[in-house]
């Protein structure tokens, strides 16, 4: 049986990448590896849409999160976070821990922030120095409108702007420099078509005049954006890299700009919306209101139990997704189409949730997802 992974991270890697990590190792300091580093923070610049440095960390996208958050504020700075899901509170958790308290704005899961109560969070706290915003919350398949929200801090505010975009990069149109962003972040296993172990940051200008003010006293070394980014500027590292993932970026952010980023960015709004396509067809109801592009949660068919559901997914179609979080585990679950996913690939997991669907007993006419999947694509 082939095993095929939706889920939002990891996401499934192409041949190509994990042909380019399997050739024989080289040292991170000859002028070999060098260049391919080079060339991985320009393609990682097109990336962003930016020509700040990204920096490429050596570990998850959370500690991407904490070198920001530990690189950028001190005891005492007051940071707000928005948190409407699983990631939203890593951003409040993360704060506190740095800081010693956090300004939290707590939302219903499956929301996302307006523009109008964040312009009131500004004027209540304005000595913010920074807001921590979720561009695409994956555990309720949400998605902000960073751009607008971006416009409004910057407009009322001094506090920087940090976006975690872990599973918006690659699959929702962004523009770190003129949507004036200064901390985003992603990781190598969610839109990138990597394997785990790499973080990648962007930085603005701004958060490096903050990053290196001399009177900031450092409460990180490993995760330093200030040893990160003084790497950088040499397309170095400060410590021993990823040196196979870092091959394998190469290789997939080759494949991006190959494809180029507007046609990654579109590509994922369709897949998105042929996914919801199949899922209402098929009687089941889509969890956000504002859905994200990179995954898609939804509620389970009526009457059905997810273990058994997921089991019939699983061992007998080989079909990976990812179960509801916290509250909703056991309630919704959530199909991935972020990364290296086409179309055919909507219809396989459309089509084995149907058959999950019959193997459990549920009513089903056979078709009625694939169908409105094929003309979601094809048209009617
Ligand atoms: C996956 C994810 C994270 C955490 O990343 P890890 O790589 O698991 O550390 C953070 N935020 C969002 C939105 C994510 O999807």
């Amino acid at each position: 049986m082939k095993k095929r992974l939706f889920t939002p991270g990891p996401t499934p890697v192409p041949e190509e990448v994990m042909l380019r990590m399997a050739a024989p190792i080289i040292h991170h300091r000859n002028p070999e590896f060098m260049e391919i580093l080079a060339r991985v923070h320009e393609n990682l610049r097109y990336l962003f849409q930016t020509t700040q440095p990204v920096v490429a960390l050596s570990c998850s996208g959370t500690g991407g999160m904490e070198a920001a958050v530990s690189s950028l504020f001190g005891e005492g700075d007051k940071v707000i976070t928005v948190n409407a899901g699983k990631f939203g509170e890593r951003w409040t958790e993360l704060v506190q821990l740095y800081t010693g308290s956090s300004t939290e704005e707590t939302l219903p899961w499956g929301s996302a922030i307006t523009p109008e109560r964040l312009k009131q969070l500004l004027k209540e706290h304005p000595d913010a120095k920074g807001i921590c915003l979720t561009h695409s919350e994956t555990s309720t398949g949400t998605a902000s409108d960073i751009k607008t929200l971006s416009a409004v801090i910057r407009e009322h505010s001094e506090a920087l702007v940090l976006v975690d975009g872990i599973t918006a990069i690659g699959a929702h149109e962004f523009h770190f420099d003129d949507w004036g962003i200064d901390i985003c972040i992603t990781g190598s296993q969610k839109g990138l078509m990597m394997p785990p172990g790499l973080a990648l940051v962007a930085i603005s200008e701004r958060a490096q005049e903050r990053i290196n003010e001399p009177a900031r006293k450092p409460s990180n070394y490993y995760l330093s954006l200030k040893k990160a980014l003084e790497s950088h500027a040499g397309d170095d590292t400060p410590f021993t890299p990823a040196v196979s993932l870092v091959i394998g970026l190469d290789e997939a952010l080759t494949m991006i700009r190959s494809e180029g980023i507007e046609h990654v960015w579109k590509r994922h709004e369709s897949l998105a919306a042929a996914c919801r396509a199949g899922c209402i067809a098929l009687g089941m109801k889509i969890f956000s209101s504002s859905p994200s592009f990179a995954v898609t949660p939804v509620w389970l068919p009526e009457g059905a139990d997810w273990t058994e559901f997921n089991d019939a997914l699983k061992h007998d179609n080989g079909i990976t997704v990812a179960a509801g979080q916290d509250a909703f585990k056991g309630k919704i679950f959530r199909i991935s189409h972020l990364g290296y996913y086409d179309e055919l690939d909507m219809l396989t997991v459309i089509g084995a949730i149907e058959r999950a669907m019959k193997a459990i007993g549920l009513p089903l006419t056979p078709g009625t997802g694939v169908t409105a999947v094929q003309k979601a694509f094809l048209g009617k």
